[in-house]
């Protein structure tokens, strides 16, 4: 009985230790680890065979076969074969054979099934360390990154300081919601799955692909490649077929783009592409770069949302009047409630900060504060025994979301000792039909109840007389737009007969009328031909402070300059 020659097993435990630590492909390790053992072992042919079936962290699987050494034109001495199954449908196998007339002492098999047991262990160990590694950094559903993958792959580009010629895309698809009705849920996921691989096709290099949840998407793009590549993401076409139902869906998105240049860290990439995709969203061509400035008006507007609820504390908002006229004798007759913040010691527009209220729904907490800051002003005139006339307040469109908005109307109004009918509400047209029925509801309570409500913008937007018409408003605010500039004069005659006919269309309709953004004396001209009897305007007042308006109380008469009448 001979002895293991220690000498050489410990060089070739040497070697496969340091090959595989250093993560150099098992087939590369496999084929020098057999060169090297042909000499010492006189091997005259060596193949290998790996399988693996493909999974979500290997979507190609692996098959690779090779023949490494191959001497003896098929004539050898013994034969030794290393065979073993993984997992689920795949194998290892490494075939060895001793040149034509040598043969192995029983030492020399037992120190060839050593090393190749040995290669296949360790080197099947890291290749699952490596997976595993791999698992934590894909998604599982669709075989791309997943968010912690996606940046830590940016964080090593950005140590390469090779970053700053890539752009990172946050993608939306639009309407994924669709397939979810005409598939079930599981079918959902495989055609989300067949699109993420299918963004997957277009990156090549160094670009990557992850997965941020539901149906959004990162992508790390070259700056060379991101023309061609936005253009072909918008071409994709999936096609799926399921029990029968057959669908091809054309996945347009929407698309967030910011450079990698000057950032250092992979959490400032996603909120800047994240702010040039909530832009994006509005534009047309649903995509949209990241800029400088449009990060200050995104942070700017985060911070008017941060800041909200303190300054209702604090009692930043303040009311302002803007006079309304009946222009038959000059008279103030009533006025708008206009909100402005003070902050510090700017007055911010509302047009600047209204926006982001809106869109996270805190306009309905400072339209209930103007509301009373309303009432109790009335209250307040009245109690010192002023003259007081009718102020409309603004209320957003986000009200019709929330149940009994009209009762909080109601409520606020009938705890203040003010007639219900020196307040009237304000609402804007809206182009859902949906939303029609609620706000005919809404109408009628507040009449009912003997607040009157207007529709606001009106030939802004929508200018639906089906609306007027049919949801009982009682007044009608015509917008500023309609009213022709000077610069439009030379169509006058246009101009004036369509307007004239609103306003008769209106009067037939047995509503009240009143026309905004009266600047000049001819647009003062040109409404009163129409038949209209009261205005709103800087001609005769901008929105003031209240202790200015408090003094056109009582039989205030505006006096117009007579130009160009
Ligand atoms: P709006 O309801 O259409 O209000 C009229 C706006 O037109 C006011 O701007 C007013 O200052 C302006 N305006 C009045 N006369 C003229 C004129 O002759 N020429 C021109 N160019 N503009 C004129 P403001 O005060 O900046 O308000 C802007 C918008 O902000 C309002 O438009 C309204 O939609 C909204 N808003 C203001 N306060 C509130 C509020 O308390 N709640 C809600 N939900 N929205 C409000
Ligand atoms: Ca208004
Ligand atoms: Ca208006």
């Amino acid at each position: 009985m001979g002895v293991f020659n220690n000498e050489i097993l410990a060089k070739f435990v040497n070697q496969i230790d340091s090959e595989c630590s250093r993560d150099f492909e098992p087939a590369e390790i496999c084929e020098c680890l057999l060169l090297d053992m042909s000499d010492i072992y006189q091997i005259g042919k060596a193949t290998f065979e790996f399988i693996e079936p493909a999974s979500p962290l290997r979507p190609d699987g692996i098959h690779i076969e090779k023949v490494v050494i191959d001497r003896n034109n098929s004539r050898f001495g013994d034969m030794y074969q290393y065979y073993t199954q993984t997992g689920d449908r795949g194998s290892f196998k490494i075939v060895t054979y001793s040149m034509e007339n040598v043969h192995w002492t029983d030492i020399e098999k037992e120190e060839i099934e050593y090393i190749l047991t040995y290669f296949y262990k360790t080197a099947s160990r890291y290749v699952i360390t490596k997976l595993l590694r791999k698992s934590l950094a894909m998604d599982m559903m669709t075989g791309v990154y997943n968010q912690a993958g996606f940046l830590a792959y940016i964080e090593k580009q950005m140590a390469t300081k090779q970053a700053y010629k890539y752009y990172t895309v946050f993608l939306n698809v639009r309407n994924f919601g669709f397939v979810n009705k005409v598939f079930s849920h599981q079918q959902g996921d495989e055609i989300l799955r067949k699109y993420a691989q299918a963004v997957n096709a277009l990156v090549e290099g160094d670009e990557i692909v992850g997965r941020v949840g539901g149906d959004n998407f990162v992508v790390y793009v070259h700056k060379d490649n991101i023309d061609r590549f936005l253009d072909a993401v918008d071409k994709i076409v999936i096609e799926h077929d399921f029990e029968g139902v057959y669908r091809k869906f054309e996945f347009p998105s929407i698309k967030g783009i910011a450079s990698m240049e000057g950032l250092n860290n992979s959490h400032d990439i996603m909120n800047k592409c994240g702010m040039a995709y909530q832009f994006a969203r509005k534009t047309k061509s649903g995509k949209a770069y990241f800029a400088r400035d449009l990060y200050e008006k995104v942070m700017k507007q985060q911070e008017y949302v941060i800041n909200f609820t303190e300054a209702i504390e604090n009692e930043e908002f303040v009311v302002y009047y803007q006079p309304k006229i009946d222009v038959d004798n000059n008279s103030l007759v009533g006025a708008e409630a206009l909100v402005r913040w003070q902050r510090d010691s700017q007055l911010i527009m509302p047009m600047e900060f209204i926006p982001s209220l809106e869109q996270n729904g805190s306009i309905r907490i400072l339209d209930y504060y103007v509301l009373k800051k309303v009432c109790e002003q009335l209250d307040r005139w009245k109690k010192n025994g002023m003259q007081i006339i009718r102020i409309s307040v603004n209320f957003s469109r986000k009200h019709f979301e929330e149940e009994g908005f009209v009762e909080k109307i109601i409520n606020i109004v009938s705890s203040y000792n003010i007639e219900p009918n020196y307040i009237e509400i304000e609402l804007t047209e809206s182009d859902s039909y949906q939303d029609y029925d609620v706000m005919s509801k809404a109408v009628n309570q507040l009449k009912a109840y003997g607040i009157h409500v207007s529709i606001d913008d009106f030939g802004a937007l929508y200018s639906s007389f089906n609306l007027i018409k049919n949801t009982g408003f009682d007044i009608v605010k015509i917008d500023k737009s309609f009213i022709p500039k000077e610069s439009q004069y030379e169509n006058r005659e246009k101009e004036f007969t369509l307007f004239r006919n609103i306003m008769n269309l209106i009067a037939e309709l047995n509503m009240e009328s009143i026309v905004e953004g009266v600047e000049s004396v001819e647009q003062l001209e040109f409404v009163k031909a129409s038949n209209c009897k009261f205005v709103q305007g800087y001609l005769f007042d901008k929105p003031m402070p209240c202790e200015e308006f408090e003094k056109r109380l009582g039989d205030w008469k505006y006096t117009i300059p007579d130009e160009g009448m």
